[in-house]
Order: structure tokens, then sequence, then C-alpha cells
């Protein structure tokens, strides 16, 4: 198998473990090579061995004769928005995203503020594996300067993108649960200037998150709707470690996953805008066709991972993308996950429609979904694929990521190798919960026969 350093977003390791100080300057110094004398500019979470790394990392890009920029701690939206819209060449993230304490990692951002697409990325991995560093002569070295503003600009743009003057009347009650994430550096702000009544839970920056863990799953934001309901919110709002994902709660104390708050803004956006191409994963629910098809609007499904939703959305020209885990890819601002302008987008939506989350929500068509998965050897995985895909059959299928299979009931499965884990990854999805774990269970067992055939 070919080395590989990044993952599905950036490059993942435990601190001191896999992202030692020798190993991050490397990286550093393959990204120096690949960015070449350019400007870029650099920002990091919370998290701990945020400030090794980030050095690290500069260090090897000043070795190439780069000059830095240093955003500090920043959300990675912001500082995405901001490689845009100050010019730079390009821009390095030290971020682990959603992933446990332990872990850090590293984000590359091109010039047009999107993380680089597969094919730039093997360039980086092959300058890193062949060692073609490239140092400069002394006389090249540049410097590292403090960045400009990054945080209001990038709050003035989202503001741009949604009626102030409405929302602002309507005075909201918000809970925001950062989760001792970066979050809580423009997110407050933006719901102040907004006119929210905000109330900010698990504030303090904490590379530990002692709070709850940094992925917004429902299980880990009972402290969030506790808030919202002792604080009478009209809802509460949970971001992951960077930023970028935003999972609601609405006015009752209930989680919504993210293909519900995904799917309300779809609606409301094919309602208002002629472009009604939505890009978005295999994984997501058929809830997000329902809505598009309401509104003669068109799903482009793409392979699991938000840096292939944002560089397809270029690419076509569309100006939506979302995923489940509560990634919204607005493109009239940035097409990148932006948890800050997500939530904006439910402001404007609430005001609008003068409706409260939880009446918004239980108008879209409800799906069951039930996940499983099938133990299989990484070195077997493509001959279990083809011996699906041989086998299996529906009215409809897309093959781009794994297989999904969609029924003429309303029920789908997708069943695709883990990327990260030697497992297949089952996402059954039904309008009950039985039918979804039957349809499940039928397919775990027809994988699991597939792999001790193979094996
Ligand atoms: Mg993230």
């Amino acid at each position: 198998m070919k080395k590989m350093l990044f993952g599905t977003n950036g490059i993942r390791g435990v601190i001191n473990v896999d992202l030692t100080p020798e190993f991050v300057t490397k990286i550093g110094m393959a990204l120096g090579a690949y960015f070449s004398g350019k400007e870029i500019l650099v920002g990091c979470d919370c998290r701990l061995g945020n400030y090794m790394i980030k050095s690290a990392v500069v260090s090897g890009l000043i070795s190439s004769g780069c000059s830095v920029s240093d955003a500090e701690l920043i959300p990675t939206p912001a500082l995405q928005y901001a490689v845009k819209y100050y010019g730079f060449d390009g821009g390095v993230i030290i971020t682990a995203s959603h992933n446990p304490p332990e872990y850090n990692g590293i984000k590359v951002v091109g010039e047009n503020g999107i993380e680089l697409p597969r094919e730039e990325e093997i360039k980086i991995e092959e300058i890193f594996f062949e060692e073609k560093f490239k140092l400069v002569e002394w006389r090249k070295l540049r410097g590292v300067s403090r960045a400009p503003n990054v945080i209001d600009p990038y709050i003035e743009a989202i503001e741009k993108h949604v009626d102030l003057e409405a929302i602002r009347k309507k005075k909201f009650r918000i809970v925001v649960d950062s989760g001792n994430g970066v979050s809580v550096l423009t997110v407050p702000k933006l719901l102040q200037n907004l006119g929210c009544e905000v109330s900010v839970i698990n504030a303090e920056l904490d590379g530990t998150f002692p709070s709850r863990p940094p992925e917004p799953k429902p299980e880990n934001l009972n402290l969030l709707c506790e808030a919202v309901r002792s604080f009478k919110a009209d809802f509460g709002v949970a971001f992951d470690g960077d930023g970028d994902r935003a999972i609601f709660v609405d006015e009752k104390g209930t989680v919504h996953w993210g293909d519900k708050s995904f799917a309300l803004i779809e609606d409301w956006f094919l309602g208002k805008n002629k472009n009604k191409i939505v890009v978005t994963p295999v994984s997501s629910s058929t809830l997000i066709e329902d809505v598009a098809k309401a509104h003669g609007g068109k799903i482009y499904w793409t392979k699991v991972g938000s840096i292939v939703v944002s560089h397809t959305m270029v690419k076509i020209g569309a100006l939506l993308g979302g995923e489940e885990n509560g990634g919204v890819f607005y493109g009239l601002h940035q097409p990148v996950r932006d948890g800050a302008m997500t939530t904006a987008l439910i402001l404007e939506i609430l005001t609008e429609e003068n409706k409260s989350l939880s009446e918004l929500i239980s108008k879209l068509p409800e799906y069951y979904i039930v996940k499983a998965s099938v133990p299989c050897p990484e070195e077997i995985k493509e001959e279990v694929l083809e011996e699906l895909k041989k086998r299996l059959k529906a009215p409809r299928m897309e093959t781009i990521d794994g297989i999904k299979l969609w029924f003429s009931d309303g029920r789908s499965i997708l069943i695709r190798p883990s990327g990260t884990e030697p497992k297949y990854r089952l996402y059954a999805e039904a309008r009950s919960e039985e039918e979804a774990l039957k349809l499940v269970e039928e397919y775990s067992n027809l994988v699991r026969k597939i792999v001790k055939m193979k094996k």
C-alpha cells in the first residue's frame, strides 16, 4: 500500500506519539517545499500541543523561504475565510477537529480557502517521503508576523448573508455550547451582533476538553439540552473542536442530528435560489433527496468527506452542500463547512418562517437510521466490495463510495469499507425503526458471509 500522511481531513495523530516535534517539523519542511516561498497564514485550535506543532510547522515553512502570518487561536472556517479575504497563498491550521483530546492534526488550505484536494496532498506526501525538501540560502529566510484581524471581517461576512435587522427584532435567546473549543472566539460575538441574548456553556478554552468530548454527538449534549430548557432558549447549538460543524437542540431540549438542520437549510435555500443542485456524501439521509425533489432540485452524491464536497461544489457550480454530521457548506459565503454560518442561517429561517425550531423540524419527512459494522481484514476489503457489487440488486444503486442501494419504499442501505479501521460500515435507513433494523441485519449477515468466503 502506498504510504500516506493525509486522512479524510488532514494529517491526524496522537500528540507526541504520532505527532512528535521531529515528525511535524518534517511535515512543515514538506509544506514549505510545496508552497515554496509563498505567504502562508497559520493558526491553531486550543488543543494541547498546538504551539508545539505550530512552531515546528512554521519552522519548516520558513526554512523553505515562506513568510508566515500567525493568526494564533482561530476556528477553522475563520482561517479559511481569512486566507481568501487577505489573499494569502495558502493556510495551515493545527487542529484535530472532533477527535478525542489526545489527538492533534494539520489541515492544509489552498489560496481559495478550501482544504487541498487529494491530488495536491499526494504532491506533499511525495516531497515528505522522498525528502525532497528545499532549504533556502540564509539570506532568503523570511519572518513570522502577526496576522491581520481575522475575526471581525469573518463575522461581518456572515452577517451579509442574512437579514440583520429582521433577526435583531426577534431578540432570540440562544445557548451556545462551544465544548471548550475555539468556536467561542466567533459565535457569541456573531450572535450578539444579531441581537440575540446569548448564554455560553463550556466556554473556557481548554485542550483537555473537560466538559464533553469535542464531537457534538447527541449523547455528549445533555448539559446543553438542560441549559436550553432552563434558559428558555429558542435553541441551543453545539460545535466541534474547531467550529466547522454545528448540531442543534430545539426549544424543547431535543437534539437533532445534522441531516435535520441541513434539510431545513436546504428547504429554505431551494425555495429561494434558481441553482437547485445540492452536494452531499452518499452517507446522507434520503431526507435530503426528498427535500430537493420537492423543489425540483437535484442531489449530486459524492464520496464521504468534506473536502470532496467542497471541491465538487466548486467544480459543478453548486452553492449548497451538507453532511449528516452537522457540516453545512454555504457556497455564497464559502464552500466549506462553517458552524457559525450554519447558525446564522438557522436564525434567518426561524425569523422568516416565524415558527419554532421543533415545529419546523417536525414537518420534515421522518427516517430512522440504524448503523452497524462487520469486521473485515484490510487486504480483502476490495475483493469483498467487488463480490457485493456482483450480488446486490436494487431499483437504484450508487457505487461512488462503497455501495448504496435505494428501494422503492423509502428504505436504503449504504455498505462501505471504513477508511480507518478493518471493518465494513453499514448505514440502514427506513420509515420505521423496525424496518431499518431488519435491513441492517440482513445486509450485515451478507457482508459477514462474503468476508468469511474471501478469507
Ligand atoms: Mg471540525
